[in-house]
């Protein structure tokens, strides 16, 4: 199994917004979330100013294309939650069973909050193929989703089992930068939901990593990222 780390856009602060590619031993193209669509936010009259960026060559589409791979040959998607700057892209993929959470797509159809209002014509789109699942499940050996709310209902996390690397947890944005591994001390951002989950999430992650000895790749660390094999190296 080999984990490649995609660099799909920017926050204007400078952080990294990621997203990542898992080709199994047994030929699975896996795609962990699609990264920002420039123009989502209504900033097509200024894109410098807008808070999250995606040059032409980070779109997902670019960068698969780098690792030789073409949008119909992604067999999975997880959809770690639908945030604009990791849906933006999900309905570019027409081979791919799309695994969500639940209560994530439930929440997502009833509400009428911009972080679901500004994807739905993407994520709403009736060419994907969603299967909803519920809690911590084994998508295919070795690919773990770990639910993880906090940051919004029915986020999830992702763990993987790679043959050399051994364990890697991607806890997306239930712990999207290294400092807010402190389940006691973190705060919840302007972007959470609701604290006590998130919580409660950071803990189960910590522990998750702490017992599979797993190695945390951040999705928004500037710093780490600056230090991580970037696409088209990869870990194994
Ligand atoms: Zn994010």
């Amino acid at each position: 199994m080999k984990l490649y780390l995609l660099e799909l856009g920017r926050v204007r602060t400078g952080e990294p917004i990621l997203g990542y590619l898992v080709q199994t031993a047994g030929g699975q193209n896996v795609l962990i979330d699609t990264g920002y669509r420039p123009g989502t936010l209504g900033e097509e009259g200024n894109p410098d100013m807008a808070f999250l960026q995606a040059a032409p060559q980070q779109l997902v589409t670019v960068q698969l294309r780098r690792i030789g791979l073409s949008p119909e040959e992604i067999t999975c998607q997880i959809v770690t939650h639908l945030d604009p700057d990791h849906a933006g892209f999900l309905s570019s993929f027409p081979q791919a069973e799309a695994i969500i959470q639940r209560r994530h797509l439930a929440l997502a159809r009833a509400s009428e909050a911009a972080r679901f209002l500004l994807t739905r014509p993407v994520w709403g789109s009736p060419d994907i193929r969603y299967k909803e699942v519920d809690g911590d499940v084994e998508i295919l050996p070795g690919i773990h989703v770990v639910e993880t709310s906090g940051h919004v209902t029915g986020h999830q996390s992702v763990l993987l089992e790679l043959p050399n690397t051994g364990a890697v947890l991607l806890p997306i944005d239930a712990m999207a930068r290294e400092h807010l591994r402190s389940a006691e001390e973190r705060t919840a951002g302007p972007f959470d939901e609701n604290e006590e989950e998130l919580r409660r999430s950071t803990r189960k992650l910590i522990d998750l990593a702490d017992r599979r000895k797993a190695l945390i790749i951040y999705a928004h660390d500037a710093e780490q990222w600056a230090g991580l094999r970037h696409s088209p190296d990869y870990y194994d």
